[in-house]
C-alpha cells in the first residue's frame, strides 16, 4: 500500500513555509477532528493523516529526510519484504499531545471527549542503530539484534496480578477516566482526561505478581531479529511495529525503532544511489589504453581504458550503483579517471621525455571532443 504524499495530503507546496504547513494542519485538524465527526471512520483516517504529515514537514530535519528519500526517509519504508511491518502511523494519544503546538496551549485541550473509554497501555518505542557495510546496503540484510527491554512477566502472564484477578478502579468506577467541561474556540467541549488512580485502566491490581511487582512487565536480553530491505541510507529509519517495549499488564507492545548508519567503504564512495570511484593511470596507458582493475559492490571488474583517455574522464558503469529504496531502479558506478603526471624522473626518462616534448602530438588541443569538466557537472546534477 503506497502513502501519499504528504504535502498533497497538507494542500500545501513543496516549497510552503512553516506558518503555511501549520495553518495548513490547523484547517485540517479542526474539520476531521474526532468530536466534530463522532464514529465516522474515514474522517479519523483522514484525522490521523493529516497529522502524520504534520509531523513530519514542521521538523526541519525530518522534512529534509522526507524531501531527499521520499516515506522511507522518516521511518515508513514500504515493502521491505520478510520481518517487521515498516510504517509510521500515529496513535490518537500522539496527536493529540502534538495539539499543545499547534493550538497554543488551550484549545483542544489535553484528552479527547468522544469515544473515551479505558486505556490500553502502549508499552514505549525502542531505538537502536544498526551499522551497515556498502555490500549490506546494496542487497538488503536480516540482522539479529540483541537488546535488553521489557517483556511480559512469565509468571503472571502478564497481568501483574498473582491470580489475574484485578479490581474495578475506585476513584473513576472502571472507566479510566475523570472528564470535565471546557469552553473552547469551538464551543463548549467535555474534555476527559485519563484516571489518575489507574492510570487510565480502569483496574487495578488485587494481589501483586512477585515477580514483576504488579507491573507485569519483566527486563530480559532478547534477539530480534529484522529485515533491512536494499538501498537504506544513514539516517533512515525504519520502524518495526510491536517489537519495542511490552506495556504494563497486558497492553500493546511499542515499536523498535531501527537507525541506519553506514560504514564508509575504503574505496567507494556514495551519493543516494550512486558510486563513486577515483581511478589513475600512469600516462603512458592513457595515450597507449590499457585495461584496469576497479572496485565494485560485489567483486572487481576490469574496465577498459582507450588510447587517448584524457584526465578527468568519467566512466559510467549502468547498474553498478546501489537499487533506490523507494523504487525498483539502480544507480551507476562512475568512474574518474586521473592521469598520474610522473614526479621523480631519471636522467633517461628526462631525456625520452625532452624529444617528445616538441612533438606537436604532445601540444593540448582546446577542440578536443571530449567533455569539459563544467560539461561534466552539468551533465551529473541535471
Ligand atoms: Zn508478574
Ligand atoms: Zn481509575
Amino acid at each position: 500500500m503506497s502513502k501519499r504524499d504528504f504535502y498533497e495530503i497538507l494542500g500545501v507546496t513543496k516549497s510552503a513555509s512553516d506558518d503555511e504547513i501549520k495553518k495548513a494542519y490547523r484547517k485540517l485538524a479542526i474539520k476531521y477532528h474526532p468530536d466534530k465527526n463522532p464514529d465516522d471512520k474515514a474522517a479519523e483516517e483522514k484525522f490521523k493523516e493529516a497529522a502524520e504529515a504534520y509531523e513530519v514537514l514542521s521538523n526541519t530535519e525530518k522534512r529534509q529526510r522526507y524531501n531527499q528519500y521520499g516515506h522511507a526517509g522518516v521511518g515508513g519504508a514500504s515493502g521491505g519484504g520478510g520481518g517487521g511491518h515498516y510504517g509510521g502511523g500515529m496513535n490518537m494519544d500522539d496527536i493529540f499531545s502534538q495539539f499543545g503546538d499547534i493550538f497554543g496551549g488551550g484549545g483542544f485541550g489535553g484528552g479527547r471527549s468522544s469515544g473515551g473509554g479505558r486505556r490500553v497501555m502502549r508499552g514505549s518505542n525502542l531505538r537502536v542503530k544498526v551499522k551497515l557495510n556498502l555490500q549490506e546496503v546494496a542487497k538488503g540484510v536480516e540482522k539479529k539484534l540483541k537488546v535488553n527491554k521489557f517483556v511480559s512477566c512469565g509468571t503472571c502472564k502478564g497481568s501483574g496480578a498473582k491470580n489475574g484477578q484485578y479490581d474495578t478502579c475506585k476513584l473513576c468506577g472502571g472507566s479510566g477516566v475523570q472528564v470535565r467541561t471546557q469552553q473552547t474556540f469551538l464551543g463548549a467541549m467535555q474534555t476527559q482526561t485519563t484516571c489518575s488512580g489507574c492510570n487510565g485502566e480502569g483496574k487495578t491490581v488485587k494481589d501483586k505478581c512477585n515477580t514483576c511487582h504488579g507491573d507485569g512487565i519483566v527486563r530480559a536480553e532478547e534477539v530480534i531479529s529484522i529485515n533491512i530491505p536494499a538501498g537504506v541510507a544513514e539516517g533512515m529509519q525504519l520502524s518495526v511495529g510491536g517489537k519495542g517495549n511490552a506495556a504494563p499488564r497486558g497492553g500493546i507492545n511499542g515499536d523498535l525503532l531501527v537507525l541506519i548508519e553506514e560504514e564508509e567503504h575504503p574505496e567507494l564512495k556514495r551519493d543516494g544511489s550512486n558510486l563513486f570511484y577515483d581511478s589513475y593511470v600512469n600516462f603512458a596507458d592513457a595515450a597507449l589504453g590499457t585495461s584496469i582493475e576497479i572496485p565494485t559492490v560485489d567483486a572487481k571488474v576490469k574496465i577498459k581504458i582507450e588510447p587517448g583517455t584524457q584526465s578527468g574522464k568519467v566512466l559510467r558503469l549502468k547498474g553498478k550503483g546501489l537499487p533506490d529504496v523507494n523504487s525498483y531502479g539502480t544507480g551507476d558506478l562512475l568512474v574518474n579517471i586521473n592521469v598520474w603526471t610522473p614526479q621523480a624522473l631519471s636522467a633517461e626518462e628526462k631525456k625520452a621525455l625532452e624529444t617528445l616534448r616538441a612533438s606537436k602530438n604532445f601540444a593540448p588541443n582546446p577542440n578536443r571532443k571530449e567533455k569539459g569538466f563544467f560539461d561534466r557537472m552539468k551533465e551529473y546534477f541535471e
